[in-house]
């Protein structure tokens, strides 16, 4: 068994670019856990208070790990507020560390949002932490593998997909599962289930199936060595 974390700026973040992964690995039997850095809180609606609505996501975060047969952590820090420092970075390493885990899905290093960005170099320099040897934490070093960036719409700028992962049989879970956010059906700002399935939808015909899920990877992992 293996466990893949994806780690997200805000709740929704992993969820929704991550989420059709995670239900793909999580019925092969692999343990998943999503970390949201902040809790998203000031995409607040009208009737609601920062602190009812940081609660509201949450609790939608714990479900839809939940129906993945996983775990979530949200983390306190303030929305709108995420800052590289690395205190932080060790604590999201020890976090991987505690976890033991394999796999890290995470933000594209540009973003258009800062927070995503600081997510980004937390999440990369959490990595290092977590698995070097020579690091002393209290807890024994995470056997972290691999690491692909997550196709998400604010991430765009030099965004190229690379990694192509056919999840045609778990897409339907994962839809049911990212309903439980209050972004997937309410957001007036910008259409997320319809992005994301659409999305889904045209990876999956780049690779002659019916949905899946793209990632990119570091440039320098880009190498082949061709048998000619
Ligand atoms: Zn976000």
């Amino acid at each position: 068994m293996k466990t893949i974390m994806a780690v997200g700026a805000h709740t929704g973040d992993a969820q929704l670019t991550c989420g059709l992964m995670l239900s793909r690995c999580a019925a092969r039997g692999d343990r998943i856990v999503t970390l949201d850095l902040t809790a998203g809180e000031r995409g607040c609606p009208p009737h609601l208070t920062q602190a009812e609505f940081r609660q509201m996501n949450v609790e939608s975060a714990a479900q839809f790990a939940k129906m993945l047969g996983g775990k979530s952590i949200v983390l306190d820090t303030p929305d709108g507020e995420l800052n590289y420092s690395k205190e932080l970075a060790v604590q999201i390493g020890d976090i991987m560390r505690e976890y033991q885990v394999d796999t890290v899905l995470y933000h594209w290093k540009n973003s258009m949002h800062r927070d995503h960005v600081e997510a980004s170099r937390l999440t990369t320099d959490a990595i290092f932490y977590a698995s070097l040897k020579s690091f002393e934490r209290p807890l024994p070093p995470a056997p972290i593998r691999h690491w692909y960036y997550a196709e998400n719409w604010e991430d765009s700028e030099g965004f190229v997909p690379y990694a192509y992962f056919d999840v045609s049989d778990s897409f339907e879970t994962w839809r049911e599962a990212v309903k439980k956010l209050y972004l997937t059906e309410h957001s007036r700002d910008f259409k997320y289930l319809q992005y994301y399935e659409g999305l889904a939808r045209m990876r999956g015909a780049l690779i002659k199936t019916e949905y899946a899920t793209a990632f990119n990877i570091d440039e320098y992992a880009k190498r082949i060595r061709p048998e000619v």
